[in-house]
């Protein structure tokens, strides 16, 4: 079991990695999705939740993470993880009656402290279909976008929200679902796909195998190719698209989806636009603990920053205001940043504030806000005040603790973020602008 649990999770966090080191748009793990696991417990078939492991090495490098689960079942061990995170937005989509497992997220169950509106819950009723779904699914998480402006994306593509799943009571067909993967992916963000639950093992294959060939963009026919596994898809005239739909009765109305739209958009109004990530802590770098571990080629490179994900990659997703590519880095030209920041390998030393507030300071302090008392619960993650990556000549800064000193002399509700002196590859960089 453990080395199952180490596979899966190692996968999704190999995934992160390459979306941090930018050495791929895309990163795929069905294995992986295990929603419920807890900190402290095992839960509904999870045991280790790779999800939240994958999101904290994200946050190394990522300043808003949106994740997306649309498991039947509510993604509860991601929310909780991330309840009190400002730079995490949990969004589910699942069944909901208060007795369904898990039981929890319910529409009004939006996060707490710095995290409040920051956990969006969407409770739908036996039998949705197609239209419902999708309508309901594009407008919230089109909301969220644009309310959030996530750097990075987490889709848990739970398959026993399907039709015809032996624990399910949805009734969507393999294009619908499909259809949420296409729209998360047209946002352009780095994106890590994940599996989850699924319970008619046939629909699941098909429904991952549909979702994989629309992510590398490739069509792939409706008949299914002579395989070992023929048996298993006989009562379908081996399809990869089944009639699954129209089974169970619809309980959900158009008015009730309505309701729960626009609750929904009444939150996201709180937001107030995109969280600064000025004060938060950089999650500790989990793959650097393990430096003895065999590493590839491509691994080593992506510890050094040199990645590279081919010559034709020019189209690669940034949020400008939140990243600083070094030295060659300007305001002007802008245009030119996403071929730069491949090959630059920054000098240290600039100042650090600029003229757009688009600096990348070795010590920087947020604007204090009503909410900044709860900086140091923001993340789950503790604190930690000595050097990361032990063995790999990742220390401090020089100066960092005599600036922290002094930054921390100005007021207690100032936080200090300790960026790493000799790595471009993991910059945790700061958006004073939005502060
Ligand atoms: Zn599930």
């Amino acid at each position: 079991m453990y080395d199952f649990c180490r596979m899966y999770a190692g996968g999704s966090l190999a995934g992160a990695r390459k979306l941090c080191a930018g050495t791929t748009d895309i990163a795929i793990n069905w294995s992986g999705g295990l929603h419920h696991a807890k900190r402290g417990e095992a839960s509904g078939f999870c045991y280790v939740n790779d999800i939240v492991l994958a999101i904290l090495e994200l946050l190394r490098y990522h300043p808003r993470v949106l994740y997306i689960d649309i498991d039947i079942h509510h993604g509860d061990g991601v929310e909780h993880a991330f309840y009190q995170s400002n730079r995490v937005m949990t969004v589910s989509f699942h069944k909901y009656t208060g007795d369904f497992f898990p039981g929890t997220g319910k529409l009004d169950d939006n996060g707490h402290g710095s995290g409040k509106y920051f956990a969006i819950n969407v409770p739908l009723q036996d039998g949705i279909d197609d239209d419902m779904y999708l309508t309901i699914f594009k407008t919230v998480i089109d909301d969220t976008v644009t309310a959030f402006s996530p750097s990075a994306i987490v889709l848990q593509c739970g398959a026993d929200s399907l039709g015809c799943d032996r624990l399910g009571a949805f009734n969507l067909s393999i294009a619908a679902h499909g259809e949420c993967v296409n729209f998360v992916r047209a946002f352009n963000v780095p994106l890590l796909v994940v599996g989850g639950g699924g319970y008619t093992i046939k629909n699941v294959s098909r429904c991952w195998t549909y979702e994989t060939a629309n992510l590398v963009g490739v069509a792939v026919p409706n008949e299914l190719p002579a395989t070992v596994y023929d048996s298993f898809f006989e009562d379908s005239h081996w399809k990869l698209h089944p009639p699954l739909t129209g089974n169970i009765e619809n309980q959900n109305s158009p008015a009730s989806l309505q309701r729960i739209t626009m609750n929904i958009r009444n939150k996201l109004r709180y937001l107030q636009g995109a969280p600064s990530v000025a004060m938060q802590e950089i999650p500790p770098n989990i793959q650097g603990l393990l430096a003895d571990e065999d590493r590839t080629g491509e691994e080593k490179d992506e510890d050094r920053g040199t990645g590279q994900a081919g010559e034709r990659r020019n189209d690669r997703h940034t949020a400008r205001n939140d990243f600083y590519d070094g030295d060659n880095d300007v305001d002007i030209g802008d245009e030119e940043d996403s071929t730069r920041r491949t090959t630059a390998a920054p000098k240290r030393g600039r100042g650090s504030r600029r003229g757009k507030g688009r600096g990348r300071p070795r010590t920087s302090t947020a604007t204090a806000s009503t909410e900044n008392a709860d900086d140091g619960e923001a993340t789950p993650t503790p604190r930690r005040t000595r050097g990361r990556g032990r063995g790999r000549g990742r220390g401090r800064p020089r100066n960092a603790d005599k600036n922290k000193k002094e930054n921390e002399k100005e007021t207690d509700k100032e936080s200090v973020s300790v960026l790493e002196a000799d790595n471009p590859a993991t910059p945790m960089d700061v958006d004073a602008a939005a502060s």
